[in-house]
């Protein structure tokens, strides 16, 4: 058994504090990673919050892991000890069913494992996720970092880079069309600038007029307030494509009106409450309402491979792991610029 140290939320919506646990030896076909940054997911806040319904506690929040391979079971052949990896939202999926055959693991018909508050399929542990020093993940969930990328940049792209590079690669934007992005927080801004260097004329929506100087420094050619009303009739029927963020439950059918004839509204952020919908303004021009799941692993590793190529990282802000709570409470008030990474070094100090 490996012995880690993390910090939990020991029941729903306690602050997170220090906590021993145990994870799995490495199996042959696992790798073992120190972990050095892990990226702050809203999806992390919704969960130590049970805001989704279904968490399991103690919780060790965290699924944005980069980290250093320290030992490799006997069958593993793509990791070396020592190389930089990258552990996204999965650890595991059945891998025999459609989707996973066709690398769309994140839409296993049998569940994908998730990085944390999951069964393990192995030992059927409940998984703890990257607010820790150590973990074993078996090597078909292991993504490779390029070369040369800022480790602490690269955490996000676990998340929030593939939970926006994947439906932008789906609804196969292209240079040129029209991209609208609504909230500039993790997910949005690595919208931004991944729509911007696929070559799309991106529109940003935010409620924090303080922010539309980063956003075009990020990629935005527009910026919109959206409590503007003017500003947002005068969008109506340009967009080919909205990618929606936002995490707390607003109004989504001001931005479909924004959409073109057969123009897609993907629905990324994940409020706990059900969003209406205007069914007249999709039947009126055919338009498509539609969500999205982080990545696949394939499509996780070309992301990768195209952050690289393109000189893309995260816009981060680096916190020791005893400030959790107050990266938090900043989250809430929607100021993060723009992922909060901690250094798994704090956790030792
Ligand atoms: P985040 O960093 O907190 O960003 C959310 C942004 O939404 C805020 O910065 C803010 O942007 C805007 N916003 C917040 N509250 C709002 C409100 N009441 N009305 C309008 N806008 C509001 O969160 P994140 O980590 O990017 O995650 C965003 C959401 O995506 C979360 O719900 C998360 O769970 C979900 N998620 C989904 C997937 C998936 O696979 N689909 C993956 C990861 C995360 P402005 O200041 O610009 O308005
Ligand atoms: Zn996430
Ligand atoms: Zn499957």
């Amino acid at each position: 058994m490996l012995t880690c140290t993390g910090y939990a939320a020991a029941e729903a919506a306690r602050p997170l504090a220090p906590w021993t646990f145990e994870r799995r030896d490495t199996l042959p076909t696992d790798v073992k990673l120190k972990i050095q940054f892990c990226g702050v997911c809203h999806s992390d806040l919704h969960s130590v919050r049970a805001e989704w319904g279904n968490d399991k506690f103690p919780l060790v929040p965290g699924h944005e892991i980069i980290g250093t391979v320290t030992e490799v079971g006997a069958e593993v052949s793509r990791f070396t000890v020592g190389q930089t990896v990258g552990v996204g939202c999965m650890v595991d999926s059945c891998r025999t069913c459609a989707s996973c055959r066709e690398g769309l693991e994140q839409y296993c018909e049998n569940r994908f494992t998730g990085t944390y508050g999951d069964a393990d399929r192995v030992d059927g542990r409940i998984t703890q996720g990257g607010y820790s020093d150590a973990i074993v993940v078996d090597q078909a969930f292991v993504l490779t970092i390029p070369e040369g990328m800022d480790p602490a940049g690269a955490a996000p792209l676990l998340c929030a880079g593939i939970t926006t590079y994947s439906p932008l690669k789906h609804w196969r934007v292209s240079e040129g069309q029209k991209v609208g992005v609504v909230g500039l927080g993790g997910l949005g801004h690595m919208a931004v600038k991944l729509a911007h260097a696929m070559g799309a004329e991106v529109t940003l929506f935010t409620t924090s007029a303080g922010k539309s100087d980063d956003a075009r420094r990020l990629g935005a050619s527009n910026v919109v307030i959206s409590k503007d009303e003017g500003a947002m009739q005068a969008c109506a029927g340009t967009l080919d494509l909205i990618i929606d963020t936002v995490s707390a439950g607003h109004d989504i059918n001001s931005y479909l009106a924004l959409l073109k004839r057969d123009g897609a509204l993907i629905q990324v952020g994940a409020p706990p409450e059900p969003l209406a919908t205007q069914v007249f303004s999709l039947i009126g021009k055919r338009r498509t309402f539609a969500g999205s799941l982080i990545g696949g692993i394939p499509e996780t590793q070309e992301m990768l491979e195209f952050c690289a190529e393109h000189g893309i990282v995260s816009d981060i802000e680096v916190i020791k792991i005893a400030d959790i709570e107050d990266a938090y409470a900043r989250m809430l008030r929607s100021d993060v610029k723009y992922r909060f990474v901690i250094d798994m070094a704090s956790l030792a100090a």
